[in-house]
Formats: structure tokens, sequence, C-alpha cells
């Protein structure tokens, strides 16, 4: 599932290649993932121009010129695609946006468990974020190690993997990263929060900046179905320390990556160097 370096990097992409474009048609080939029929998402879409993408943990904000976001989550395997005009939908292509310059937007999704939503931009945080109990943003600057430590102390009985990904104490982060997090705070992922020093929280909070913050300057990780939005996937796979890595060779220490099982998700560590 693409997690924030993913959704970040499209949005990145979006907004340098179709900011300020006007959308002059919409084709919905098939509206089960919409939440309102296909005829109300054309008639709100049509006309207006891209504005800017924004990002809220794991949700692409596609934020429109009148007023409307169409809040997007990939899922498993949505992708947004810029085609030229002439590219013909595959079948797996939902929905189909027409730009002023001839260019398209597909929005694919081969196993349809992504969302594109209509809601009102002045609406977002009482429609979407409330419910979804959002923490900080790991990028911004706000979001600081006494932040991160006071929400997870907060929750110290819980497993620390697990809660990094449960979108709380920090927002975007699944199981990709938290499995990485956790490596760099050199901290099993089935430790519980209340065993951990202080320097290991530390450790977990620097490691999942980090992490992120080079999975971004890669365009992501293409460990499964993830592409970008010119179809390219991410390069940060060969970097990732632990994540889909068991039976290979620790990169700090002379450990074997293992893989356990935590609440029916794969979760990956080295046995030697993670405590
Ligand atoms: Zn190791």
């Amino acid at each position: 599932m693409p997690e924030l370096p993913e959704v970040e990097t499209i949005r990145r992409q979006l907004a340098s290649a179709v900011s300020g474009r006007r959308i002059d048609g919409v084709t919905v080939r098939y509206a089960g993932r919409l939440n309102v029929p296909a005829p109300e998402f054309a008639q709100a879409v049509v006309g207006a121009r891209f504005q800017d993408f924004g990002r809220r943990a794991k949700l692409l904000l596609v934020n429109l010129s009148n007023g409307w976001t169409i809040v997007t989550h990939l899922k498993m395997t949505g992708r947004y695609l810029l085609k030229p005009g002439d590219a013909v939908p595959e079948k797996h292509v939902h929905v189909v946006f027409k730009l002023d310059d001839g260019r398209q937007l597909f929005f694919e999704d081969t196993r349809k468990f992504g969302y594109l939503k209509l809601v009102r931009t002045a609406e977002l945080e009482e429609k979407i974020y409330a419910k979804e109990k959002y923490g900080p943003e790991p990028l911004e600057k706000s979001f600081t190690f006494d932040r991160f430590k006071t929400c997870l102390i907060k929750r110290s009985k819980k497993k620390i993997k697990p809660l990094l990904m449960e979108q709380s104490c920090i927002a975007g982060i699944g199981n990709i990263y938290a499995d990485e997090a956790c490596w760099y705070g050199a901290v099993r992922p089935t430790r519980r929060v209340a065993t951990l020093s202080d320097k290991e929280l530390r450790g977990v909070y620097r490691g999942a900046l980090t992490s992120l913050g080079a999975a971004v300057k890669a365009r992501g990780s293409s460990a499964v179905d993830y592409v970008d939005l010119y179809g390219k996937r991410g390069d940060y796979v060969p970097r990732l320390k632990v994540y889909d890595r068991a039976g290979k060779k620790c990169s700090r220490c002379s450990g074997v990556i293992k893989k356990i099982w935590i609440g029916g998700r794969g979760a990956h560590y080295c046995p030697k160097c993670q405590r």
C-alpha cells in the first residue's frame, strides 16, 4: 500500500504537472468507489481547475478552484497516471479526467479498494480528518520528539510497530516505514511502549524521519504495485533495511533479517541488533 513517501511523490508530481489546468471532461467508467453518483461527480468537477494538491497522512487531496476537493485514498493498487490525449484507458481505469491542454489524468485501481470522495474543501476537517483521528504530519516542523513521546506513552501497553501504523501519534506510516523506523531505532517491532527507554523512543522517532525523508527523495518504494504519476517505479526499495528482506543480512550487524506476524501483518526485523 502506498504510504506517506509514495503519496507525497504523486502529490508533488501532480502539483508541478497539472496545477492550474482546467478539467474539460470527466468519464466515470466505474462509479463503485465514488461517494456520489457519477453524474453528480462529473457536474462538480468539469469546468473547475486543479488549484493545488495536498496530502494528509496517506490521503491525497485534489483541491479544485470551485471549492471542492477530491479526497483520494489509493489503498492497495490505486494510481494516478498522467497520459497523452490519445492514450486509451485500460480495463482498470475507473475515472478519466480530460485536461484543457489535451492530456488525460487516469485514476486506475485493479483491486478497487481505493476511493475518490467529493468533499467541500472547507469541510475536510469535520468530514474527513476528525473521523480518522490523524496525528501530526512527520515532515512538518511541529512534529517534535516531545509531541511524539507524549502521544506514545499515553498508549504504553501497545506494541510499538502497530502503534506507529495507527496514525494517531504519527500520520502516514504503514507496514514498510514502521518496520524501517523500528530498525533505525534498534528496537523489536513487538516491544511494548512501556518497556522502551527515552533513548530508544528517540531512535524510533529519528528513524521514522530518516526513512520517510529519504524515501520521499527516492520517489517512494515500489515494493509491490506502486508506481508514480508517470508509471515509473520508486527507487527506495534497494535502501530498505528490513522490510521484505527476510533471510538477508542486516546492514548494521551480521544478523539475518527475520519475518514474524503481528496481528495478521508481516513484520521484519534483525534479531541481533534490534532489542
Ligand atoms: Zn542487525
